[in-house]
């Protein structure tokens, strides 16, 4: 069973390889960062909310965040495993999930973390351009679709994230190591963390990740 979290500061390529995970080892990827975009346009209350808050950077709160988090997973599509991305941000969405997976039967079975130095991720993120529709990734420099600003997946016209220009970024990022970054040492001492470098390349890192993700699976 493949219970994943998947974590890393934004821009260490975690919505990249999430996709081909969910797709390779059947399991649903589920983004809070997508829920909560997908809310965003589509207007709902839940969006009108979040919205200034998700735009500039900042977190939404952890009540309304585990709530989403605890419906989706509940849903009998995760009970053959997982890929959570996103979620848990705090130490407190950690310790609301440690008791929540126990309570659904969805306890998180492994954490992978995906590493990069910070000058590599204000690159990646400026230049970043993603897929409204199908939530799929793109960067104008390293990672071009076939035809200019168009998803290669369902053909839709890409557009850059708000919360991706320089001024966002450093918030998200600084909200990274204060608030996400402590939950590496939680899961560390719960036995379930295992690092990886994302500066290595795309099918370098997919390989070491589909390794770890075979052994598991035995
Ligand atoms: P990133 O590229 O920064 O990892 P995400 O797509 O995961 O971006 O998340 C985008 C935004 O959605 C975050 O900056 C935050 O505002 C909100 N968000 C996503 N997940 C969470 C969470 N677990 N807790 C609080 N806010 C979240
Ligand atoms: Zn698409």
């Amino acid at each position: 069973m493949l219970n994943i979290i998947l974590m890393g500061p934004p821009g260490a390529g975690k919505g990249t390889h999430a996709q081909w995970m969910s797709t390779d080892f059947q399991i649903p990827h589920i983004s809070t960062g997508d829920m909560f975009r997908e809310a965003m346009s589509s207007g709902s209350a839940l969006g009108n909310q979040i919205k200034d808050i998700v735009n500039r950077g900042d977190l939404v709160s952890d009540e309304l965040t585990c709530a989403l988090v605890k419906e989706r997973l509940s849903k009998p599509d995760c009970a053959n495993g997982y890929l959570l991305d996103g979620f848990p941000r705090t130490l407190e969405q950690a310790k609301a999930f440690r008791e929540m997976g126990k309570e659904i039967g969805r306890a998180p079975n492994l954490v992978v973390n995906i590493a990069a130095p910070d000058e590599l991720l204000v690159q990646r993120i400026t230049t970043r351009r993603v897929c409204p529709h199908c939530g799929a990734s793109y960067n104008v420099v390293t990672m071009k679709p076939k035809q200019e600003g168009i998803c290669d997946v369902c053909g839709t016209p890409l557009i850059q994230r708000k919360d991706d220009n320089e001024e966002s970024f450093k918030v998200r990022l600084a909200n990274y190591y204060k608030s996400t970054a402590p939950l590496l040492e939680f899961y560390r001492e719960e036995g379930l963390l295992h690092e990886f470098d994302g500066t290595v390349g795309f099918v370098a890192l997919k390989k070491d990740i589909t390794a770890l993700l075979q052994e598991i699976q035995k």
